[in-house]
């Protein structure tokens, strides 16, 4: 059976195999979109939120939520993230032409396509290595791409879309999307366009995808908001491509966002898998991830971290400390609606100063966002570190611009690191 895309609303069926042997996991209550920040007007008006549940399908074992928000509200217009927004991210990005240079051929200046190529951070590192790039990318952001020299079609990836490409370029031999699995909600609609726009014989197909294993392992429930509609094991990737004739080739264990697997899959049936895919199919299994068991805990452990962080910084502020945050990537939305940290405990949230979401509140929990500047001058006594998963980045920088005050870790254990 083929996927379906997948239709906004409640999910009745797994989104990749259809099965209704789905169950809930975790609930993390409603949730205010995280890329879409509020104005000054917005937080005296009603407020759009959605529920945020996580679901398990005991046949696939696709970790899913529950709630599928139109791509067109999650991804609006001005949609606030530049991948190259720092350097360690860019790195990051980068790595992913690094791997494909040192690990296929290709022709002579082949063409690669990014999908959510956003400000065409990725795509800048195969312009290095000599490729001919196209970046596909529904926002404004699409707009700083093509300013940058990376040609970009400000455009959501469908049929449409799929046609004009293949009118106006050659095939791909590389086509690259990271955190698509994850974001698109028309599943069926990406998968067919790849297959048609990619090279049959000397194409590669590289997707890059938030690992369940990192989600559980190092409770990061925080990367689960609207999205992300999905999170994988290595099992339903294989699946999810299996079903449109691709064949998993690669596998491996990146470092972006906390934990990512990269898969490389063909629609050459010739080309034989790397021992990876196996060890890493193996590995899921050993550790119990196929099973239910592995997922029964996992809830209570997160509420658990929800009362002692709340109740860690109510302490601090019935003490008069000041305690801000720093960073707004899109998971410090779950992590601030679900654990109640709202302006009554925030002061503000503290930005490096080309962060699109300066002077704009955070969805449910109204907080202000705001250039860093401001908090090194003030000294609050805690920083808060909502982009934790960089932590070592985040407070090396600071201390280096001149913070003096303590960090509190909120992930995976609340603790505070002087
Ligand atoms: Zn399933």
């Amino acid at each position: 059976m083929t996927i379906l895309d997948a239709k906004p609303g409640i999910i009745q069926k797994c989104q990749i195999c259809n099965s209704k042997n789905i169950y809930e996991i975790l609930d993390l209550g409603h949730s205010g979109l995280c890329d879409s920040l509020l104005t000054k007007k917005d937080i005296n008006s009603p407020e759009k939120s959605y529920p945020l549940k996580l679901l398990r399908c005991k046949k696939c074992h696709l970790l899913q939520l529950n709630f599928v928000v139109d791509n067109k509200e999650v991804f609006h217009l001005d949609y606030p993230y530049k991948s190259g927004i720092t350097k360690t991210l860019k790195d990051l990005l980068h790595s992913t032409s690094r791997y494909c240079v040192n690990n296929f051929k290709f022709s002579h200046k082949p063409l690669v396509i990014d999908i959510g190529s956003n400000d065409g951070t990725l795509l800048e590192g195969f312009k290095k290595h000599d490729f001919k790039v196209l970046g596909v990318e529904p926002t404004n952001i699409a707009k700083l791409a093509n300013k940058k020299g990376i040609k970009t079609i400000q455009k959501y990836f469908d049929k449409s879309t799929e046609n004009y490409i293949k009118k106006n370029f050659k095939k791909a031999e590389i086509i690259t999307g990271t955190n698509i699995f994850a974001h698109i909600n028309k599943l069926n609609t990406l998968m067919k366009g790849v297959k048609n726009l990619l090279d049959s014989k000397n194409g590669i197909f590289v997707t890059e995808s938030h690992y369940a294993v990192n989600i559980l392992d190092e409770m990061q429930f925080d990367s689960i908001y609207h999205e992300h509609l999905r999170f994988y094991l290595l099992k339903p990737i294989i699946l999810l491509l299996k079903k449109y004739g691709f064949k998993v080739i690669d596998a491996v264990k990146i470092p972006n966002y906390a934990g990512s697997i990269r898969v490389t899959a063909t629609l050459n049936k010739n080309i034989k898998p790397k021992p990876s895919v196996l060890k890493i199919l193996n590995e899921e299994k050993r550790r119990g991830f196929y099973n239910s068991k592995k997922y029964d805990q996992y809830g209570r452990k997160v509420e658990k971290i929800k009362k002692d962080l709340n109740r860690m910084l109510w302490k601090m502020k019935l003490k008069n400390k000041r305690i801000v945050g720093v960073g707004c990537p899109g998971r410090s939305i779950t992590l601030l609606a679900y654990c109640n940290i709202t302006n009554q405990l925030i002061d503000y949230i503290a930005e490096q100063n080309s962060s699109l979401k300066l002077n704009m509140f955070t969805p449910t929990t109204h907080i202000k966002v705001i250039d860093e500047k401001y908090m090194i001058k003030k000294q609050p006594d805690y920083a808060l570190v909502l982009s934790w998963h960089y932590g070592k980045n985040v407070m090396n920088n600071l201390k280096k611009k001149g913070f003096k005050g303590k960090f509190i870790m909120p992930l995976p254990k609340p603790r505070i690191v002087n």
